[in-house]
């Protein structure tokens, strides 16, 4: 596939009480944003914005090596959505860029699949419209919704659960303003499921700090973590967490005798969700036998859980009309 021209800029007249665009360095829009934004805190993110920022992360994309280890905090994931956010690089244009720099069209499939989820979350945005803000369905997860707290405790927006993860995760959240998307996964399971915390809470605090903030991405991918937006809730156990972080929080963790997510996908289940038989009677038993075959749930997504099978493509109880919930697949 011939290379794409770059994008001719785009810009627009400079008007009176406009922010200045041109700054000799990042300690003047560090002191420009306090002047200006003075109840804001904080510090500047170390991530760069910019066209020259955006072309050197493009550069990087290495899609084989992202199919293989995406689900890895540290695996060869692009860190492009801040630019595809603010409009900086188009999908199309990091699509174009995925297919310049392979050779077998396979190799690029996953990584164009995951753009493909961005823009099906803005379609899903132009068809709901304000109602992303609400829960799509009733939740799976055999709690009322009223049993959710509406605010999100003090401790997790501190950074003061003691769990090293969680407490990891938040300082990445705030300082850099990005995280990797199974760090938001296992966040807001934990938020939703193991806090009972309503899932519009954490979303509305991930969109405080997150560079790449889009109402969009980020309520339907709580909503789906939540099971508003999905056919069941979305959770993990310790082993997936350690295993996919490379265990540099449960080493220094200081919660290791008492972690909340220690235990097999079952016993986790149990002790989150409150029991449903149209979700417990057929796959339990065959749950049962899987695990009696191996130490626990595998996936192509790394073996994070859905509740209730191990497939959760297409095997929806939504309401049928084609929705995230039927379509979503395992990330
Ligand atoms: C709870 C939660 C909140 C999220 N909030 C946001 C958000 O506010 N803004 C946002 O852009 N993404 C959001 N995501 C999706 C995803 O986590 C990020 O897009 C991804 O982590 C960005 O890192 P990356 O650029 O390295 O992605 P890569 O894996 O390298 O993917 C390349 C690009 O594809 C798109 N993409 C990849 N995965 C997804 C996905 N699951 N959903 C939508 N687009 C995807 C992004 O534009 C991303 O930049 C959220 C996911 C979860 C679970």
């Amino acid at each position: 596939m011939p290379a794409q021209s770059r994008p001719a800029c785009l810009s627009w007249p400079e008007r009176s009480g406009d922010l200045p665009r041109d700054l000799p360095d990042r300690r003047a829009l560090d002191h420009l944003l306090r002047d200006q934004f003075p109840e804001a805190t904080g510090t500047l993110s170390p991530i760069r914005g910019g066209r020259d920022a955006a072309d050197k992360r493009l550069k990087r994309i290495d899609a084989p090596r992202y199919a293989k280890t995406r689900n890895h905090l540290r695996g060869a994931v692009t860190e492009l959505s801040p630019f595809i956010r603010h409009g900086v690089l188009t999908l199309a244009e990091v699509r174009d860029t995925v297919f310049d720099r392979i050779s077998r069209r396979d190799d690029g499939v996953k990584l164009i699949n995951e753009l493909g989820w961005r823009d099906f979350w803005q379609r899903m945005w132009m068809d709901l419209g304000d109602d992303i803000n609400t829960s799509q369905e009733d939740l799976k997860t055999g709690h009322d919704s009223a049993s959710y707290a509406r605010e999100l405790p003090e401790d997790i927006r501190e950074g003061h659960t003691g769990l090293a993860c969680m407490d990891g995760f938040r300082d990445d959240l705030t300082t850099r303003g990005w995280l990797h998307n199974h760090a938001r996964m296992w966040m807001a399971a934990y938020v939703v499921h193991w806090r009972r915390v309503h899932w519009k809470a954490g979303a509305d605090w991930f969109l405080e700090h997150l560079l790449d903030g889009d109402p969009a991405s980020n309520h339907l991918s709580w909503q789906w973590v939540a099971s508003s937006f999905s056919h069941k809730p979305y959770f993990f156990n310790k082993t997936n967490l350690e295993r996919f972080s490379d265990g540099r929080y449960c080493r220094s963790c200081s919660s290791t005798g008492s972690c909340p997510f220690e235990g097999s996908y079952e016993q986790l289940e149990d002790q989150l969700f409150a029991p449903q038989a149209s979700i417990r009677d057929v796959p339990a038993q065959r749950r049962r036998n899987h695990q009696g075959r191996r130490s626990g749930p595998q996936s192509s997504s790394g073996g994070d859980r859905r509740r209730g099978d191990s497939n959760s493509r297409g095997n929806g109880n939504s309401r049928g009309n084609g929705s995230a919930a039927m379509a979503r697949p395992k990330r």
